[in-house]
């Protein structure tokens, strides 16, 4: 397409994931934007992206399926001419107490949250290794580090993340490809409209910088992990949370 380097963002149609293609599209990267199923959505991200001069298309992925991933990422490789960054964004809840969680919620929770995340890593580093260069971001969650009661199987998946990355980090210094994980606190997009008032209110009492986190606050931390000025910076998790946690 052209001689740009590419970035792939899952779930890339709307919110955190939305906001990093934009980040990174302003940053001059070609961008693959991905998305399980609403590919009108996509297309409007893509044109959005487009607008800002550089190269975007959408491709329809279930994140959670190997097979339909490897297949996604040839396509990009084959579109695009190479695979510089991949930010690992798509990600579900289905949130309830242990007692009443269901089998089938904590599966697809870990099945797309971090099996997504291993699907792509593994897909997409063979074209790293070849081209010597890489920058993987996998978008955690500060409940990843402390828990939450409510989501044994979204803050599992999240945890898992921060494994996947450190040891990632380890196997893959050696071809200058770096893996960092960002954890996000309470972030205002589709995913955090369903909370409560009361739910969104007990939040914001625990936020030191007393005011919610935007889209573009996660997005300009991965482009930071995505930049030149991040090249020395590796197995790390970055809290973005107003403080939160500390
Ligand atoms: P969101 O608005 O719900 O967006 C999630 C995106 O993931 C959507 O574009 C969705 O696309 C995509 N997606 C879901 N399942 C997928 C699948 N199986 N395959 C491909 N794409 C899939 O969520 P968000 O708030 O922007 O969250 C983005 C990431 O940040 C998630 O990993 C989330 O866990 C994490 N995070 C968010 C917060 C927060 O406060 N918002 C805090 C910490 C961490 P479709 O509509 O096409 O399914």
């Amino acid at each position: 397409m052209s001689d740009r380097k590419t970035a792939i963002v899952t779930g890339a149609s709307r919110g955190i994931g939305k906001a990093i293609a934009l980040r990174l599209a302003k940053s001059g990267y070609n961008i693959a934007v991905v998305d399980a199923c609403d590919l009108d959505k996509s297309e409007e991200a893509v044109n959005e992206v487009k607008a800002l001069g550089v190269d975007a298309k959408a491709y329809q992925c279930n994140v959670a399926d190997f097979e339909q991933v490897g297949n996604t990422v040839t396509q990009i490789n084959e579109d695009f001419g190479g695979i510089y960054i991949l930010v690992n964004n798509a990600g579900i809840t289905r949130d309830g107490l242990l007692l009443k969680m269901t089998e089938e919620n904590f599966d697809s929770v870990i099945s797309v949250n971090l099996k997504g995340t291993f699907n792509f890593i593994k897909h997409a580093t063979p074209i790293m290794m070849k081209k010597r260069e890489g920058r993987v971001v996998s978008i955690s969650s500060i409940v990843g580090i402390e828990g939450n009661a409510g989501q044994v199987n979204y803050s599992a998946s999240k945890a898992g993340i921060i494994g996947v990355t450190k040891s990632c980090a380890r196997e893959f210094a050696s071809r200058n490809i770096t893996f960092n994980a960002i954890a996000p606190g309470f972030v205002e997009t589709p995913m955090t409209a369903v909370l409560t008032d009361k739910q969104k209110e007990a939040m914001f009492a625990v936020i030191p910088l007393k005011r919610y986190g935007q889209p573009e606050d996660i997005a300009n931390a991965v482009n930071f992990l995505c930049s030149d000025d991040a090249s020395y910076i590796t197995g790390q998790v970055l809290s973005v949370d107003g403080g939160m946690h500390m």
